[in-house]
């Protein structure tokens, strides 16, 4: 990240910068989610879903550290919304 050259046009670096931070964005919210969870892992490097036993893809486990499908993880990240709107009192609170 040290090449970044601010006399460039404007235009060129603003998408992939914008993607980084959001990419970096969705990885910090899924890992303080994920943290205390141990990813279920085979010899290969492969991960399954921890909810449904699903294959991750790849791409996702580079990106997010996932440990569940993209379908268990947003159904789990929308009780943890619930829990950390106070509808529902957990340890997710102290992540806020
Ligand atoms: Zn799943």
């Amino acid at each position: 990240m040290d090449q970044i050259d601010y006399g460039k046009d404007d235009a060129d670096m603003a998408l992939p910068l914008q993607e980084e931070f959001l990419n970096r964005g969705i990885a910090l919210s899924q890992k303080s989610l994920q943290r205390t969870e141990e990813p279920d892992e085979d010899e290969n490097g492969n991960r399954f879903c921890l909810d449904c036993g699903q294959e991750i893809p790849p791409a996702r486990v580079q990106i997010l550290d996932a440990v569940r499908c993209t379908h268990c993880a947003s159904r789990k990240e929308r009780i943890a919304r619930l829990y950390a709107g106070g509808v529902v009192k957990t340890s997710y609170d102290e992540y806020d």
